[in-house]
């Protein structure tokens, strides 16, 4: 699998930060980091990350509180 890296967010602009490794955790780190910073530089464009990488509502509540005291009286 080829990765292509991170395209810039600014409508119009073709830039791509190309991820050195793209199995590495920290390689993925820095060429968005790369990627955001040029994003203020070059279109004092600051990006505002949509929400959709926090799990459903409901998912974490429906986990199971392993361990919690019951309550005694
Ligand atoms: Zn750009």
């Amino acid at each position: 699998m080829r990765y292509g890296g991170f395209p810039c967010r600014y409508g119009g602009c073709d830039v791509r930060f190309s991820v050195e490794r793209g199995d590495s955790y920290p390689s993925l780190l820095e060429a968005s980091a790369k990627r955001t910073e040029h994003e203020i530089a070059e279109h004092q464009y600051h990006h505002v990350p949509l929400r959709t990488e926090t799990p459903p509502a409901g998912s974490l509540q429906r986990l199971p509180r392993r361990g919690a005291p019951k309550r005694i009286d």
